[in-house]
């Protein structure tokens, strides 16, 4: 079966599906985009989506693509399309198209893409073993609260995380501190048992998985602090992971050449997933329908 892909109204397969080269996402990175998980056909954490998008969108005064109602349907139409249950939906809005120029265009229209694709679950072994981060500084901008698509230094992060057989790179701060991976948020436990991770600001993407672990973790009564932490207080945690759209909760288990604990996946992270796979199925079973905004 072809893939379908949403591009500004059309519902093309995969191959024909393109924008226009003076698209401002294409010239300028000048847009936004958000990952939501599918699980059992139902969007994981649709509304802190929603509204991070929304809250990207305006930070930049990009005009929303359409009604909220309306993307709810779009979306749930290009799973269908896909017969996706299982998987990620990927959407992209932009400012639109414009002969290139900086600044905002005057009457152009925002661009929106939407994709899907199957298959999310995290490789078992790096759940079961744990994954290695290196730690590299954070040359990123002073926005990164913005879901921006411009993702260069992230990419190149990434990329040095592989090439040193890391998983992920955790971006370090000028005065020493974690911000987050390049495509993860970074938590630790700490040897007292204090579930720590970076409070939202600017320095951070506030990530939706984020969010619903910190619900989970207060609802649960865990020890709960959103503040910096040192590279060196990470490499003498008891526990650390990361968590993502993608991967929930992915115990680390080596920072640089630390070990972290005793060099296996800890119970406070194991907790948390199976806590946070609980608040998935549940997500699950009542996204059927778009809600009304
Ligand atoms: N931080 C960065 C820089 C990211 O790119 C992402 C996800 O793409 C996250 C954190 C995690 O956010 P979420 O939990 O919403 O996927």
């Amino acid at each position: 079966m072809s893939r379908i892909a949403y591009v500004n109204g059309r519902y093309l397969p995969h191959a024909d599906a393109a924008v226009h080269i003076d698209d401002r996402g294409y010239q300028f990175a000048d847009g936004v985009y958000e990952v939501i998980a599918v699980q059992d056909g139902g969007l994981i954490d649709e509304e802190l989506h929603l509204a991070r998008l929304d809250r990207s969108l305006a930070e930049l005064r990009i005009a929303a693509p359409m009604s909220r109602r309306a993307l709810g349907l779009v979306l749930r139409e290009v799973l269908r399309r896909n017969r996706v249950r299982d998987g990620i939906i990927y959407l992209q809005a932009t400012r639109g198209v414009a002969p290139r120029d900086h600044p905002f265009p005057a009457g152009t229209s925002p661009s929106l893409v939407i994709t899907a694709r199957r298959g999310r679950a995290t490789n078992p072994k790096a759940l079961s073993e744990g994954i290695r981060v290196i730690t590299i500084p954070d040359i990123r901008w002073a926005r990164c609260d913005i879901k921006s698509i411009s993702l260069l230094p992230n990419v190149l992060g990434k990329q040095q995380a592989r090439e040193a057989g890391a998983y992920e790179a955790w971006q370090v701060d000028a005065n020493g501190m974690v911000t987050e991976g390049t495509s993860t948020n970074a938590w630790i436990i700490t040897a007292a048992g204090e579930l720590v991770t970076r409070q939202a600001s600017n320095a951070i993407l506030n990530g939706c998985t984020r969010l619903a672990l910190l619900e989970i973790a207060r609802r649960v009564g865990l020890t709960l602090v959103e503040r910096p932490f040192s590279v060196a207080e990470a490499k003498a945690a008891r526990e650390a992971f990361l968590s993502s759209t993608t991967s929930p909760v992915l115990p680390i288990v080596r920072i640089d050449e630390a070990t972290i604990g005793d060099g296996k996946p800890g119970p406070l992270g194991r907790k948390l997933r199976e806590l946070y796979a609980a608040h998935s199925h549940e997500q699950a079973s009542r996204s059927g329908e778009p809600r009304v905004a």
